[in-house]
């Protein structure tokens, strides 16, 4: 049952359209949503699957968006070529210098 009056995020009252949140346990209106498809689209521009993320209790961002694929990078080159820790700190590095170059850039 629904008894919310407002919605959970950005307060917006009374709610006409409701839904639950993909990341939280909100109930959000459906403006509120449309961001959260827009951060699941940006996620997968990413290569991180949204499903992975249901409720996992906060929203997304870029610089999470970053971070987690340069850690499933990491992972996945360690398993290929098993780098040292000092190697892949710098292909972190790198990786968000070339990132926040091109954040740069597009603006
Ligand atoms: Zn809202």
């Amino acid at each position: 049952m629904w008894n919310e009056k407002e919605c959970g995020r950005c307060h917006i009252s009374p709610l006409v359209a409701h839904i639950m949140s993909w990341f939280t346990e909100e109930t959000i209106c459906m403006g509120c949503s449309a961001k959260e498809d827009e951060i699941k689209r940006k996620m997968k521009e990413h290569g991180l699957n949204p499903n992975d993320y249901e409720g996992c209790g906060f929203i997304p961002d870029e610089n999470f968006f970053v971070k987690e694929n340069l850690a499933l990078e990491a992972l996945k080159d360690r398993k290929d070529k098993a780098k040292t820790t000092k190697e892949i700190i710098n292909m972190i590095n790198r990786s968000i210098e070339v990132s926040s170059n091109e954040h740069i850039m597009r603006k």
